[in-house]
């Protein structure tokens, strides 16, 4: 098969692992600058564009779409599925899972265990929208934050209350989120192909940091999950509309509630902890599953 990965830099660990991976089992694997592929949309012709060169014959897209450039990211997806690629996973999950309110209120639907969490826009909602976060100790995060930035623990009312004055003075939107204390710094990330979990890790953040994020500093090493632990994962995924997601979890004295779906996870942190072949089960995954004019979710958004 013919594979293009939509990214912006090759070198990338995980992008160099599909590549890798993807050649071992005898396909054609091409990474496409996301941001040098430009589009002619014409009726009954859509076209997208690289170099000069209009791409086609490509079985597979594997969208690595970067937060910053979902935007864009995502109209390239669109038009990849327009000229009919089978996309490992497709522009409007990855649409959903990037907006972390969006994402919430349809695993919310779904009934997915979640931490509770508000949303509000005027300041005179404030005090009720700590309420409904339980109160401090409380997380305050961005709407579209990345690696944990934009995560904020407010220990106090006082300091949840001018946190979120300073967001709403960077016109930010940002939800209040009950702080799951008995996670002691710790998190589950869960890695969804298809409908199994493919891997897991439990990830803890270094001494005094709440937040488990690798790119900050955390630890990765592997983890035994549950069987509702594996079923949230999926149920999670499935939700959202993903085939390949990372999904992270944390484990509350009410059982799993998930944080947000990763659309793009990365490799390097799982293959490391795990010691196993990721890269490998998701092309064996679009072996199995890639026919031309697949995409599910057309018009859904
Ligand atoms: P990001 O997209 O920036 O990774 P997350 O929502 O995943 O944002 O939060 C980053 C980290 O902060 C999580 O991996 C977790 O360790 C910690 N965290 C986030 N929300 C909570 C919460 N409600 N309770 C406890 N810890 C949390
Ligand atoms: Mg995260």
């Amino acid at each position: 098969m013919r594979i293009a990965i939509l990214a912006r830099r090759a070198n990338l660990y995980s992008h160099r692992r599909l590549v890798e991976a993807g050649e071992a089992r005898g396909h054609e694997m091409r990474v496409i600058n996301t941001l040098r592929c430009y589009m002619n949309i014409t009726s009954l012709r859509p076209e997208v564009r690289y170099r000069g060169e209009k791409l086609e014959g490509f079985d597979a897209v594997i969208p690595r779409i970067g937060a910053s450039v979902t935007f864009y990211g995502l109209a390239v997806l669109r038009q990849f599925e327009m000229m009919g690629v089978y996309p490992l996973n497709e522009s409007v999950g990855v649409g959903r899972s990037r907006d972390k309110l969006r994402a919430l209120q349809l695993l919310a639907r779904a009934g997915v265990g979640l931490p509770v969490t508000g949303f509000a826009h005027s300041p005179d909602d404030t005090l009720d929208l700590v309420r409904i976060a339980g109160g401090a100790p409380l997380v305050i995060k961005l709407l579209e934050g990345t690696h944990g930035r934009g995560v904020v623990l407010a220990e106090t009312d006082a300091a949840a209350t001018s946190v979120i004055d300073a967001f709403r003075g960077l016109d930010a939107h940002f939800l209040c989120q009950e702080f799951i204390k008995e996670s002691g710094g710790s998190d589950i990330r869960a890695f969804v192909v298809g409908s199994r979990v493919v891997a897991a890790m439990r990830r803890q953040g270094k001494e005094g940091e709440f937040r488990s994020n690798l790119h900050r500093g955390g630890s990765a090493s592997v983890v035994k999950i549950t069987p509702e632990e594996r079923s949230t994962a999926v149920r999670a995924a499935k939700t959202l509309g993903l085939n390949v997601a990372g999904v992270d979890m944390l484990r509350s004295n009410h059982g799993p509630v998930v944080m947000e779906v990763n659309s793009s996870p990365g490799l390097e942190g799982i293959e490391r902890a795990t010691g196993k072949d990721i890269a490998g089960t998701i092309i064996e995954f679009i072996e199995r599953n890639a026919e031309p004019n697949k995409t599910r979710t057309r018009g859904r958004g």
